[in-house]
């Protein structure tokens, strides 16, 4: 007979490991199948940085004990050993296409408050993922690799799972398989969802770059490809090593170009890449749906990527992974001591109220919106020239919105003296954000296969 798990979880990214360490820590027998056969190696492209470390994130204070060497959650209440090398960000500055700048903070500033300065933390997830997967196995975790899940079963009593030859049972299913969810999909989750557009991004690990501050976040826009690019540059733990990505919502911004715009084209940018070497490469393309609202049905619940629009961060995915295991853990104690269940609907609950309603994914989405609104260089330029005072020191997607909405209050007489003709285009921004990237969506439709 096949041996029946109280918990099947699908996926070892970071919302899978910690809904397997949770769960396993309960006492629950649960099998953890990963596409990949090499669990902790990173085949996409990530920033690898803690988002966000100077603020709430989810409704949660993520902490790095150097001391302990582990990330930490305070209110959630989980931590887990991490000990690879960490590197502080201390602020982020999103730059004009000339190199007018918007920052989040001055790093001479927040240096000065050592760890309780800085924004982000850069870290290897690669190790991340090893440790977490320790953890996961001394849980007492069953770990499968390379096994690619394409089957989903459900029962009034359970889940049947299959991929790659092998089919497992389980009373209930964490689907943690990513933005690009299969599962997702073939459970009927994706129905109602809007679907903006992609997140494409191509780039790699570069050295010798000469830039403004070190150990500082960055961030550009490009309007030289049929669609708008972005660059995104984050520090690594390792000397004189960052991550460089390249990215777009739509295949008409050849990313290729994008790349060479910054660092070749550009007179600005390409300073900073004059000696760069380029180490590994890495690449990404992911959905951009809005997010699931009820992310439990027919014993599978969601948790981390899988149902949001893009992205929690991996600060989000831990938390939702962590939280999904121990919803599950509750329902399978309830079931066997015979209590009313409400350990998965609490889990729903805090999934509406912490992501959707408090991050909405809207706001998430208007980080790539401004060139769909500000459609040209001049715009962008101009409008980041009239910044002369930081933001707040900010690596939080859903705060950051918050800041350049007082920041744009601040600057609508200036423009409105001065270019009232862009005051038409800012207002786009208060439409609903399936509109404002409609030239996105339509972008990708050559392309799509969705649903
Ligand atoms: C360019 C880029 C930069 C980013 N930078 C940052 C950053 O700096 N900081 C930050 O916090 N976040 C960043 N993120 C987001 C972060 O990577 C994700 O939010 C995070 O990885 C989500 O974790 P997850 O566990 O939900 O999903 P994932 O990390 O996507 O993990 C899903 C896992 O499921 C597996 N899988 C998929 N399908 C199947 C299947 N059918 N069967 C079995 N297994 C399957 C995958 O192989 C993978 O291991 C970035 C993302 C991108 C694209």
């Amino acid at each position: 007979m096949t041996k029946k798990y109280d918990l099947v979880i699908a996926g070892a990214g970071p919302s899978g490991l910690l809904a397997a360490k949770a769960s396993g820590l309960a006492g629950l027998s649960v099998a953890l199948l990963e596409r990949k056969t090499d669990i902790a190696r990173l085949d996409r492209m990530c920033g690898q940085t803690l988002v966000s470390v100077n603020d709430y994130y989810f409704d949660d204070l993520v902490y790095y004990n150097r001391q302990a060497k582990s990330i930490g959650f305070m209110k959630s209440g989980f931590s887990f050993a991490y000990d690879g090398p960490v590197q502080n960000c201390t602020a982020w500055h999103i730059y004009s296409p000339c190199g007018n700048r918007m920052p989040f903070g001055l790093p001479e500033e927040t240096r000065k408050k050592g760890d309780s300065g800085m924004v982000g933390l850069a870290y290897d997830k690669e190790i991340l993922l090893r440790c977490l997967l320790q953890e996961v196995q001394d849980a007492g975790v069953e770990v499968h690799a390379g096994i690619d899940v394409t089957g989903v079963e459900t029962m009034n009593d359970g889940v049947r799972v299959s991929g790659s030859g092998k089919t497992v049972e389980g009373s209930y299913l964490i689907a943690a398989d990513g933005t690009n969810s299969r599962i997702a999909k073939i459970c009927g989750f994706n129905e109602g969802r809007t679907f903006y557009s992609y997140l494409l991004s191509r780039g790699s690990h570069m050295q010798n770059l000469n830039l403004p501050d070190p150990d500082i976040l960055l961030s550009s826009i490009c309007y030289r490809t049929p669609a708008p690019g972005f660059m995104f540059i984050f520090p690594r733990p390792y000397e004189g090593e960052y991550s460089v990505a390249f990215l777009a919502l739509d295949p008409r911004a050849d990313l290729e170009k994008v790349e060479r715009f910054f660092t070749q084209e550009s007179p600005f940018f390409s300073a900073w890449f004059t000696h760069a070497e380029s180490t590994r490469q890495l690449a990404s393309a992911q959905y951009m749906y809005s997010p699931v609202k009820e992310p439990y049905k027919g014993r599978v619940l969601l948790a981390g990527d899988t149902g949001s629009c893009q992205e929690l961060e991996n600060t989000g995915a831990m938390i939702s992974g962590w939280k999904a295991g121990g919803a599950v853990a509750a329902a399978v104690r309830e079931d066997s001591i015979g209590i009313a269940s409400r350990g998965i609907a609490d889990y729903v609950q805090w999934w509406k109220a912490t992501y959707i309603e408090k991050c909405p994914h809207e706001a998430y989405i208007m980080n790539f919106a401004l060139p769909y609104v500000l459609d040209t260089e001049d715009d962008l330029n101009y409008l980041f020239s009239l910044i002369k005072e930081p933001l707040p020191p900010c690596w939080n997607p859903y705060a950051a919105i918050g800041h350049i909405g007082q920041l744009m209050q601040r600057l609508l007489p200036t423009i409105q003296k001065e270019r009232p003709a862009m005051l038409e285009k800012l207002a786009k921004m208060s439409q609903p954000m399936s509109q404002v990237l409609a030239e996105a969506t339509r972008g990708c439709e050559p392309i799509r296969e969705l649903q």
